[in-house]
């Protein structure tokens, strides 16, 4: 209940405004999100990458309302790329896009403005010599997005999807995305979805994610295994082994700020691992979702906002 009126509140103007309000707000919201600009990403690219941990970095926004934002989000992450290749970081650091970020929600036109967009960050990544991964949104969005991906693989086969386990149709989704060099982030799934579409039970979630992992395992490509649950990076370890898989042919991935002991853990035992730092004004709806996932950091909010 708690995580459906949080989900709905991502989608609120005034309980953004609130947050924004309150005393302490955005010092909160810090612990999430690395900070607004370019050279605050750049800086927090570094410091894990210093300390032995991958990168992907994810612009903040979605939802984009007309094309020139589009265009300026697509801006963003081209000259973010130059940014990293400059710095001498492109070898450990890619970026994660969002297709309604590019614009794939702007009416007919939408969908192949947001492709022509991702097609410019693509090249750019190609240049910098890293790679591009596309999140998954809403289900509404699911069967276009891996359209999208496909599409683009022909020209760019790094590029990176996402898929999420507590949609009914991700294990045929997998088998779908088994073949060498594909990259596939698995995740358990961060959207309000209605009960036709997706697992409700958490245990139901769980079981498919392992599913999918052991599908993935067992394949050619290449899995990110993106998870906070000990018992699934447990699971994904064993399986790695099982498949006779190398520790460098599959990666642990992990939100900012989420698990950091963790993610260091895994990176000194020698495994692959990267971190999603998101970086921009429009921090909202990611927070609300992180808020969602555990209420215990409800807690740690309000505490926060007390303390300042
Ligand atoms: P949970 O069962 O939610 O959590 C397991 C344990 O992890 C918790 O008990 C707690 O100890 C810890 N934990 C989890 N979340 C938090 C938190 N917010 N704060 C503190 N501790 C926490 N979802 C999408 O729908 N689309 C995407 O494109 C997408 N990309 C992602 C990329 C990465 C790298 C990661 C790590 C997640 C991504 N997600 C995405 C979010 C994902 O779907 C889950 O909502 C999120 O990872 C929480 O699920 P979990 O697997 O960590 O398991």
């Amino acid at each position: 209940m708690t995580r459906r009126l949080l989900l709905a509140a991502a989608d609120s103007r005034s309980a953004r405004r609130a947050v924004l309000a309150a005393p302490g707000g955005r010092a909160v919201v810090a612990r999430f999100v690395a900070g607004e600009t370019r050279a605050d990403a750049v800086v927090a690219t570094d410091s894990l990458v210093a300390r032995g941990l991958g990168v992907t970095l994810d612009h903040l926004g979605e939802d984009t309302r007309d094309p020139d934002q589009a265009a300026a989000v697509a801006e963003e992450y081209v000259g973010l790329l130059g940014s990293l290749d400059r710095a001498g970081l492109a070898r450990r650091a890619e970026v994660s896009v969002k297709l309604s970020a590019l614009g794939s929600g702007l009416g007919a036109d939408g969908p192949g403005l947001a492709r022509a967009h991702l097609r410019a960050i693509c090249r750019a990544a190609d240049t910098a010599a890293t790679t591009v991964t596309v999140d998954m949104e809403d289900h509404a969005a699911t069967e276009s997005t891996l359209a999208t991906v496909a599409e683009l693989r022909a020209d760019h086969p790094t590029l990176g999807v996402v898929l999420q386990s507590y949609l009914r149709r991700t294990e045929s989704d997998c088998r779908e995305l088994l073949g060498a060099g594909s990259r596939v982030r698995l995740v358990k799934g961060a959207y309000a979805e209605p009960e036709s579409v997706a697992w409700a039970d958490r245990v139901e979630v769980d079981r498919s994610y392992v599913r999918c992992l052991r599908l993935l395992m067992e394949g050619q490509g290449y899995p990110m295994v993106a998870t906070h649950d000990q018992r699934l990076i447990e699971i994904a370890g064993a399986l790695a082994v099982r498949s006779g898989r190398p520790q460098d042919s599959y990666e642990f991935q992990m939100l900012y700020g989420i698990r950091a002991d963790e993610q260091r853990r895994l990176a000194e035992a020698g495994e692959t691992v990267r971190v999603y730092v998101p970086y921009g004004t429009d921090w909202y709806a990611y927070f609300m979702r992180r808020l969602a996932e555990r209420p215990a950091n409800l807690g740690f909010f309000a505490r926060s906002l007390v303390g300042h």
